[in-house]
C-alpha cells in the first residue's frame, strides 16, 4: 500500500495494533506459519491453523498488555445512540491449572465463536426473551486489534435460527453474490478472474466539533445528537470562510485532528485527509479506500476514537447528519467500486479494457449498473433513511430524495453509441489544464467536469453515493448496492447464456433504464417533478422509503440472490421504523424538558412576553406522542413521528428561537448557536 514501508515517516505507529503484516508474521513464525495464510480466509475452518491463530494471538496480546479478548460485532439500529456503534463482551484471557493456579488462556474455541443473548438488541421480532439464542462467528476478512487491554475480534452475528441480526452478516452474503454473478459475467466474456471480486469503499466522515463545556449546557446535543431549538447566530457559512481554512492550534482542534490521525494508524486505519468543511466547526476525514467488509470496521473505530478523542481534548464531537439547522448537516459520501483480487477495477475503463482485452466488458457492466440504479433507486433511498438525513435531503446541501445517476456528458454519449449499436472502445483522455499566465505550468485533469448534486454521480473509476448520512454504519447501504449489482450481473448473464449478445444486452437495458441518467443540475427545483415524469424513483419521506423493503420486488431480489429472506427484511423493516420513531421520541422529550426547565424560566425572570404560547407547544408535542404511542402499525407510527419532528416541532422551535432572540444573554440558561459554533472566535473554557 506504502510506496516504501520502510520508513514511515508520517505513519509512526502504524499498524502496531493490528493483527496483520509483519505484526502476524512474527507470532505466527513461532507457530509455524507466517501472516499469508490469514490471506486465505478459509483459515478458520482448519483446526491447526484457528490453533496456530490462537497460539499466537494470546503471545501478542500478552506482550502488548491485553488481557481480555472481545468479540466485536454490529448490532442493527446503533447509529448515533449506541457508542462505538458495536458490541462487544469482554472476557478475561485466563484459566485455572489443577492447583487453582491461574495462568494466561486463549482457546481456538475462544477465538472462533461467541455468544450474546440475540433479545436484548434491536431484531425486529425474530428474537423473543424465551428464544433468545444469539450467536458470533470470527469475520476472517476484517482483522482483530488491540485497544487499550483489549483485543477485539471483528465477528458476524446471527440468530439461533441463522437469521441476520446485525449489520455486517447480510454485507458478507451480498459482496459474496456480487463476486459470484459478476466473475460469471465476466467469465462469460472471455476474462477470467483469480479470487473473489472486491467491492471497496472509501468514506469520507464529516463531523462537528465544539467545546465540551458548551455541549453540557445543551441536553439536546447531549441525548440526541442535534439541536432541537437553536436561534441563528449572526455568522453562518454565508462566506464559505470555514471550508478548507487553516485548522488552527489557537483552539483544540488542531490537537484533536492529529490524535485521531495518530490513534488510527495504530489500528491500521489510513486516514489520508484531513480538513475543515464549509459549515462553522465542521470537520472531515477519509481514510484511502479499501475492502468494504474492512471499511465498514474501520469507519465504526474512527468514530469511535473522534467521540474519545475529542472528549480528552475538551471537546464534544458531533456525529449526527444535522445538529444545527440553518448550516449544513454532516454526510459520509460512500465512495463505491468493484475491483478484482488482482487490483483491476471494473468501473476503470482504461484499467479493465487493458486487464481483460475485450473492451466491450465496460459498457456491458456499466449497462448492467444503470439498470440497477433504476430499478432499486427505492433501495439506495432507504439505504440512506437515518433519521438525521430528514433534514439534509432536498436541502442545497445533499442531493434531492431522487435516485439518479451523473455519468457525464462524454461517458453518456458513448453508452448512446452503444445503445444504437455503434461499438468502440472507451477511452477518455485526461485534458490539460491551463491556468492563463505562463509561468503557472499546465496540469492534466479528467475528462470529465464533477457534478456535487447528483446523488450517486460516476468519477471516473468509481460511483460516489453522496446521500449517505455521517452517523451510519455504510453496511446496509453496500449491502443494497452489492445486492443490485449481483442481481443486474445475474440477469445479463443469464440472458448471456441464454444465447443474446452482450452488447445488445446492455442496448436493451440502456433503453429501458437510461432514464436514470441524469447529468443536470439535482438542485434545480424543477428537476423533481420532472423526474416523477421520467419514471425515476423519488420518495421523499425516509418512512416511506423504508416502508418499500419488504416490497414483493425486493424480497423476489434479495431472495434470488441469498442476501435476505422475506422474514429477515421483515425484521429489518420493523428495526428501521422503530429506530426512527425512537429518535423522534427522544428529541421531542428533549424539546419538553428544554422548554420546561429552561426556556419558560428564561422567558419569565426576564418578562419578554406571555409563556403561553410554549405551554400550548409542550402541549401539542406530548399529544403527537400519546398518539403515536396509541397507533400500531409501526409504518404509520414512523409517519407520525415524522410529521410531528418535520412540522410539529419546527414550528414549536420557530417559538422558541424568537423568545431566544428576546431574552437578555445573562437570563439564557442553554449555550447558543454563537457559543456552539465558532471555536475559532471563542476559545474554549471562556464562555463557561
Ligand atoms: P472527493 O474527491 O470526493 O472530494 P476525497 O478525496 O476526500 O473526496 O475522498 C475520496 C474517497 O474516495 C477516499 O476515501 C478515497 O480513498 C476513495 N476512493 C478513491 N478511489 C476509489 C475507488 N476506486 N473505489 C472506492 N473508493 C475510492
Ligand atoms: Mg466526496
Amino acid at each position: 500500500m506504502f510506496s516504501n514501508p520502510a520508513s514511515p515517516a508520517t505513519l509512526e505507529g502504524y499498524g502496531t495494533c493490528v493483527f496483520k503484516g509483519a505484526v502476524a508474521d512474527k507470532y505466527l513464525k513461532e507457530q509455524g506459519f507466517n501472516s499469508s495464510m490469514l490471506k486465505d480466509v478459509s483459515w478458520p475452518k482448519d483446526e491447526k491453523k484457528a490453533k496456530a491463530v490462537a497460539a499466537a494471538l494470546l503471545n501478542w496480546a500478552t506482550d502488548n498488555g491485553a488481557k481480555q479478548y472481545s468479540h466485536w460485532f454490529q448490532p442493527m439500529a446503533s447509529a448515533g445512540v449506541r457508542h462505538g456503534n458495536a458490541g462487544c463482551l469482554q472476557m478475561a484471557m485466563f484459566d485455572f491449572d489443577e492447583d487453582g493456579v491461574p495462568y494466561p488462556s486463549f482457546s481456538h474455541e475462544n477465538l472462533l465463536q461467541g455468544e450474546t443473548d440475540g433479545s436484548s438488541y434491536p431484531n425486529g421480532g425474530l428474537r423473543a426473551t424465551h428464544t433468545a439464542g444469539g450467536y458470533l462467528s470470527l469475520d476472517p476478512l476484517s482483522p482483530i486489534f488491540i485497544r487499550e487491554d483489549t483485543m477485539f475480534i471483528p465477528s458476524c452475528f446471527v440468530s439461533y435460527d441463522g437469521d441476520a441480526l446485525d449489520e455486517k452478516t447480510p454485507l458478507h452474503r451480498a459482496t459474496e453474490a456480487m463476486s459470484r454473478e459478476g466473475k460469471r459475467l465476466l467469465k462469460l466474456m472471455g476474462y477470467n478472474t483469480e479470487g473473489d471480486l472486491i467491492n471497496n469503499i472509501g468514506l469520507e466522515q464529516e463531523i462537528f466539533l465544539t467545546t465540551r463545556s458548551a455541549f453540557y449546557n445543551r441536553p439536546d446535543l447531549q441525548l440526541t445528537g442535534r439541536t432541537v431549538m437553536g436561534k441563528d447566530a449572526a455568522r453562518g457559512q454565508e462566506m464559505s470562510d470555514h471550508y478548507m481554512a487553516p485548522i488552527s492550534r489557537a483552539t483544540s482542534a488542531f490537537e484533536t485532528m492529529k490524535q485521531i490521525q495518530a490513534e488510527c494508524y495504530k489500528i491500521g486505519i489510513p486516514l489520508k485527509t484531513r480538513h475543515r468543511e464549509v459549515a462553522p466547526n465542521q470537520y472531515e476525514f477519509a481514510p484511502m479506500f479499501g475492502n468494504v467488509i474492512n471499511q465498514v470496521d474501520q469507519n465504526l473505530m474512527v468514530m469511535q476514537i473522534i467521540e474519545e478523542v475529542a472528549s480528552e481534548n475538551g471537546m464534544a464531537a458531533l456525529l449526527n447528519e444535522k445538529p444545527f439547522a440553518g448550516i449544513n448537516g454532516s454526510g459520509k459520501h460512500n465512495n463505491w467500486s468493484i475491483g478484482t483480487s488482482d487490483g483491476v477495477n471494473l468501473l476503470n475503463p482504461k484499467q479493465l479494457n487493458k486487464a481483460s482485452g475485450n473492451a466491450e466488458i465496460f459498457p456491458v457492466v456499466m449497462a448492467a449498473l444503470v439498470s440497477a440504479i433504476d430499478k432499486h433507486g427505492d433501495l439506495m433511498r432507504l439505504s440512506i433513511a437515518s433519521p438525521g438525513n430528514d433534514f439534509r435531503l432536498g436541502a442545497m446541501e445533499a442531493p434531492p430524495a431522487v435516485m439518479s445517476t451523473y455519468l457525464g456528458p462524454s461517458l453518456t454519449e458513448y453508452l448512446e453509441d452503444i445503445k444504437n449499436g455503434k461499438m468502440s472502445e472507451y477511452s477518455p483522455e485526461k485534458k490539460a489544464l491551463s491556468f492563463g499566465a505562463d509561468n503557472v505550468p499546465d496540469i492534466t485533469v479528467p475528462s470529465e467536469d464533477r457534478n456535487r448534486t447528483s446523488p450517486f454521480p460516476y468519477g471516473g473509476a468509481r460511483f460516489e453515493f453522496r446521500a449517505a448520512g455521517s452517523t451510519q454504519n455504510v453496511s446496509l447501504i453496500n449491502t443494497c448496492l452489492d445486492s443490485m449489482a449481483a442481481e443486474a450481473f445475474k440477469v445479463v448473464a443469464d440472458r448471456i447464456e441464454g444465447g443474446e449478445k452482450p452488447l445488445d444486452i446492455a442496448a436493451d437495458l440502456l433503453k429501458q433504464h437510461e432514464k436514470c441518467i441524469f447529468n443536470g443540475n439535482g438542485y434545480d427545483p424543477n428537476w423533481p417533478d420532472d423526474a416523477v415524469k421520467r419514471g425515476v424513483w423519488r420518495i421523499d419521506s425516509g418512512i416511506d422509503a423504508i416502508d418499500q423493503l419488504d416490497s414483493p420486488k425486493n424480497v423476489a431480489m434479495f431472495s434470488s440472490i441469498g442476501v435476505f429472506s422475506e422474514k429477515e427484511l421483515q425484521a429489518r423493516k420493523s428495526v428501521l421504523l422503530t429506530y426512527y420513531t425512537g429518535i423522534v421520541e427522544m428529541e421531542a422529550l428533549a424539546m419538553i424538558d428544554m422548554i420546561n426547565k429552561h426556556v419558560i424560566p428564561a422567558v419569565t425572570k426576564s418578562n419578554v412576553g406571555n409563556a403561553n404560547k410554549l405551554n400550548d407547544g409542550v402541549k401539542q408535542i406530548s399529544a403527537a406522542l400519546k398518539k403515536i404511542h396509541a397507533e400500531e402499525n409501526e409504518t404509520k407510527q414512523g409517519q407520525m413521528a415524522r410529521t410531528l419532528r418535520l412540522e410539529t416541532m419546527a414550528d414549536v422551535r420557530q417559538v422558541c428561537d424568537d423568545f431566544e432572540a428576546k431574552v437578555p444573554a445573562e437570563n439564557w440558561t442553554l449555550a447558543t448557536y454563537d457559543e456552539l459554533l465558532f471555536l475559532d472566535t471563542f476559545p474554549e473554557g471562556e464562555m463557561w
